[in-house]
């Protein structure tokens, strides 16, 4: 199977790795939007969030933790920072990975354009 964000749990390709365990990992985003910018994913291949089983619940919980945690290290927790998770094309999904984006540094808009 190809995808990107596979590779980079195999080592595959090259990332910016900020935290890694069992069952997920965080790294730097390639294009930033804002002065934080990192992905969250699990390092099982989920395509998107309609791919979600009950079976994989606590890793999702994790996955957010995980989030919290980077934002925390980043300094960016008490300020805001935004979670988002896009699912399929028109909503802008371009890897079909699972990931959940950190952002924050800089104020956000809303609605999200
Ligand atoms: P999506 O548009 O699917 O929600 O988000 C995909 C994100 O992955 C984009 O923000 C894009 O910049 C990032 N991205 C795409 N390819 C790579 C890559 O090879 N390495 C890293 N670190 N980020 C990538
Ligand atoms: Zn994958």
């Amino acid at each position: 199977m190809n995808c990107l964000f596979c590779d980079i749990v195999r080592k595959k390709r090259p990332a910016q790795i900020l935290h890694e365990d069992n069952l997920v990992m965080a790294f730097e985003d390639i294009e930033p939007q804002a002065p934080v910018h990192v992905l969250v994913i699990p390092k099982k291949h989920i395509p998107t969030s309609l791919d979600i089983k009950e079976e994989d619940f606590s890793l999702i919980g994790h996955l957010f933790q995980t989030a919290c945690r980077i934002a925390r290290q980043k300094g960016i927790a008490g300020r805001g920072f935004r979670l988002v998770m896009n699912c399929n094309r028109e909503a802008g999904q371009t890897v079909f990975h699972l990931h959940l984006h950190v952002l924050g540094g800089r104020g956000m808009h809303w609605p999200p354009g």
